[in-house]
């Protein structure tokens, strides 16, 4: 089937579709739609050249489609931009949290980055997708002693956040010393909402820059523990660079601190935090322009304090698999309340898309079998879940839907499934890799029996369950 991604004057899905038309390689954290959409000849929304309706009358709804080619893009476009604009050595890793499963770890792994976990099941999925233990690196306020172990046995870097961290891994029984960099808030504010803003003093995150030179004295006194760097990351969601750039210099002057307490510090991580585009008024700045005020910015203040240039450590996680993603909902019912509102709904919801409930974001979507359509409404699009706030976009223009359409919500690679719940008992979705006209399930749809595997009943109460009432009193 031929396909087109033109868009096209009149307001239609087809304006969502990604024009590639300006010079360089898109940056797929810019567009609301993967790379690879385009619209085929039945009017449908194609991604990877796969057909999103088909795909949904083959593995049901809701459906996560994500696009290996937009993934591939972004990864690509971080790690050549650090060759490209940082005289030093470079590594970008994935932060895994953003969606943690086996594909996506050896997807991101095979373009040559490390990954960031956050728990023992994220190291378990990377270690069992085949990720290098030397490329991960283990975050987290409060990791348990099984995690740290697991992590440190693994070979991984422990980014230590704390001081009950610091004095466990100190006191591990390790036969290398263990290799840690240290997380500290750097005082650095940015505009995003309160939950993703993690570089202020005041965070559940990292030592507070007054206990750092306390904590070099003591790492140079353990011969347990082997310090390779400092780590802070300020927020998630960010437009800004400025913010980015005041990092570096804070950093590089902690690092030329550490240096003075005779730790070989060579590793500086700045984090991750590039926004991406949810809806049209967004407007995110490249990937390589990112990479490009971080990199010149690290390597002017080494320069100015006269400090070797550090091993540069990034690590994205929305701004690398956000934009890969659409989810495709079925529509059911449609709720008309004259002069105030018409909620339509799908078989999602809350549970699949926690974002807008929990951080108020907005999004967008397309009804993926009538892309072309300029007939428009408005109307707000309601999840399934008993919840009132289970509303997964307030008002929006659309053409008239009805029960039976495809409704495609973009731009839900990050902290989609990865934060996906159970809740009323929904069964979470599948995910499909799509490429080259190939559709590949890279997580299976959970069943009922999923769903009570975990359940027990104790005999007591099975006798109840199986009618026997004569227990009651
Ligand atoms: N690193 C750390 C420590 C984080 O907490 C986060 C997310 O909050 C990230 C990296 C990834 O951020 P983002 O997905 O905004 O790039």
């Amino acid at each position: 089937m031929t396909s087109t991604n033109a868009t096209e004057a009149s307001p239609s899905g087809r304006q969502f579709l990604p024009s590639l038309s300006h010079d360089g390689d898109p940056s797929p954290n810019q567009f609301l739609l993967p790379l690879t959409a385009a619209v085929n000849e039945a009017d449908h929304l194609q991604i990877g050249g796969c057909d999103a309706v088909e795909l949904v009358s083959r593995f049901g709804s809701p459906l996560y489609i994500l696009d290996e080619l937009t993934l591939r893009a972004a990864c690509r476009q971080y790690r050549d931009a650090f060759q490209r604009f940082y005289p030093g050595a470079s590594q970008v890793l994935y932060a895994s949290k953003a969606w943690n499963c086996l594909a996506v770890c050896a997807i991101v792994a095979s373009e040559g980055l490390g990954i960031d976990i956050c728990s023992g099941g994220e190291l378990y999925t990377a270690l069992q997708a085949g990720v290098r233990a030397d490329r991960i690196y283990f975050h987290g306020n409060n990791k348990s002693f099984n995690e740290l172990q697991l992590a440190v046995e693994a070979g991984c870097t422990i980014v230590v956040d704390n001081w009950l961290e610091l004095e466990t891994l100190a006191g591990l029984d390790s036969e290398q010393p263990v290799r840690i960099m240290l997380r500290f808030t750097p005082g650095i504010d940015c505009h995003t909402h309160d939950y993703i803003r993690t570089g202020r003093l005041d965070s559940k995150f990292g030592f507070d820059p007054d206990q750092l030179t306390e904590v070099f004295s003591f790492i140079s006194q353990r011969s347990t523990l082997n310090c390779v760097g400092l780590h802070a990351h300020i927020g998630s969601q960010i437009f800004e660079l400025q913010p980015h750039q005041d990092l570096a210099a804070v950093m590089v002057q902690w690092l030329q601190k550490a240096a003075g307490y005779g730790l070989s510090v060579t590793e500086l991580d700045v984090g991750g935090g590039l926004g991406i585009r949810y809806n049209e008024s967004d407007d995110p700045p490249r990937i390589d322009a990112w990479v490009k005020v971080v990199a010149e910015a690290i390597a002017t203040a080494c320069q100015t304090q006269g400090v070797p240039l550090p091993r540069l450590l990034c690590e994205p996680g929305r701004s690398l698999i956000g934009s890969a993603c659409i989810t495709a909902y079925t529509v059911g019912t449609r709720k008309e309340i004259p002069g105030i509102r018409t909620y339509v709904a799908v078989d999602g919801g809350m549970s699949d898309n926690p974002r807008p409930i929990t951080y108020q974001s907005i999004c967008q979507a397309v009804v993926a079998n009538r892309l072309s359509a300029t007939d428009q409404e408005t109307v707000t699009i309601a999840g399934k879940h008993c919840e009132s706030g289970d509303i997964l976009i307030k008002d929006i223009a659309l053409p008239k839907i009805y029960s039976g359409d495809i409704l495609a919500v973009m731009a839900t690679g990050a902290y989609n499934y990865s934060m996906a719940s159970n809740y009323n008992r929904l069964p979470r979705p599948a995910a499909i890799l799509v490429h080259e006209g190939e559709a590949n399930l890279i997580l299976q749809r959970e069943t009922y029996a999923d769903l009570i595997r975990q359940d027990r009943l104790p005999e007591r109460l099975g006798a109840l369950f199986n009618g026997d009432s004569s227990r009651q009193s």
